[in-house]
């Protein structure tokens, strides 16, 4: 077994699953105080055949060094531009040429208007442009995302795209209505590494986020965690949105967790209003899996009929 691979499994032991991240926060989508950028350093993973995971603040990166140019997957947020381009400069001195997003949040799009000044392309879903256009709001937790549109996507695509990488294999694909209504996972068979997005998410304290008010939806997270599984072997290495890298077994886990939740609220909403349905806390057996807050639970129920209601 190589080191790698030993480092993996012991990065995704069964406790760090649901344990071990960086962020608690209590409500799903609230704004969470602004971080300290200026403390926040880059730790940079080696994933194996010239790819890496890059971690700082807010979502996952993902970085693939071609044969003239580097891509990379996210850009966490404007403040930390600088500190996230030495950290791939240092990876390879070739021109960052492609930024893909995941999706719209601003914890993965935020450095999007600078690498794109920089010179990269920045490709993402339709819906993706279309959100940092007009904006959001979460009927769950209130928040509200204005628009972004000094960082929109240079590139969009519908259903499908072809990303080029000279010497490499990328592919890109569209999940629909998961987490938002434009994600995109990137998957690189060369190297074996699967960027999920936020469809796959592990905090401390909490269930992933489902972006409702954009017709995010529960079946299309659990729908789009088995094509990650179907697209994944034992050496996969599955770099979620938030959190430590997983492998194959442990995205088996995380889609039996999201599709037991679902039931349990499925069951637990026949005949009953979103209120009553929340009160009657559908999930109080699987919340200590997550080591999840009354109100983290609470909402998340709110996601999940609201998901069913459509
Ligand atoms: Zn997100």
């Amino acid at each position: 077994m190589h080191a790698l691979n030993r480092a993996l499994l012991s990065v995704v032991s069964a406790t760090a699953l649901f344990a071990a991240t960086a962020h608690a926060q209590t409500a799903p989508a609230a704004a969470p105080p602004p971080p300290e950028y200026s403390k926040v350093e880059i730790k940079t993973t080696d994933l194996g055949n010239k790819t890496y995971m890059l971690e700082g603040q807010g979502g996952n990166i993902t970085v693939a060094v071609g044969d003239d140019a580097v891509l990379m997957v996210d850009t966490q947020f404007a403040p930390l531009h600088d500190k996230i381009k030495a950290a791939v400069t240092k990876i390879s001195p070739l021109p960052l040429k492609t930024v893909i997003n995941t999706h719209y949040h601003g914890d993965h799009t935020g450095g999007d208007g600078l690498f794109a000044k920089d010179g990269a392309v920045v490709l993402a879903h339709d819906n993706v442009k279309k959100r940092m256009t007009e904006g959001t709001s979460n009927p769950v937790t209130g928040a509200k995302t204005p628009p972004a549109l000094d960082r929109l996507p240079t590139k969009t695509y519908t259903d499908k795209v072809d990303v080029e990488l000279k010497g490499r294999k990328v592919q890109v694909g569209h999940p629909a209505n998961a987490h938002t209504d434009g994600d995109t996972y990137v998957f690189f068979p060369d190297s074996n590494v699967l960027a999920t997005g936020d469809i796959v998410s592990i905090f401390e304290g909490r269930y992933p986020n489902v972006d409702v008010g954009v017709t995010g939806n529960i079946n299309g997270i659990i729908a789009a965690v088995a094509g990650y599984i179907k697209l994944s072997n034992d050496q996969t290495k599955v770099v979620p949105g938030h959190g430590p890298i997983l492998n194959k077994a442990r995205l088996q886990e995380y889609h039996d967790l999201m599709a037991s939740a679902r039931d349990a609220v499925q069951k637990a909403m026949a005949g009953k209003t979103e209120d009553e349905t929340v009160a009657a806390k559908p999930l109080a057996a699987i919340d200590p899996k997550v080591k999840s807050t009354p109100e983290a639970s609470a909402n998340f129920v709110r996601m999940i009929y609201k998901s069913l209601k459509t």
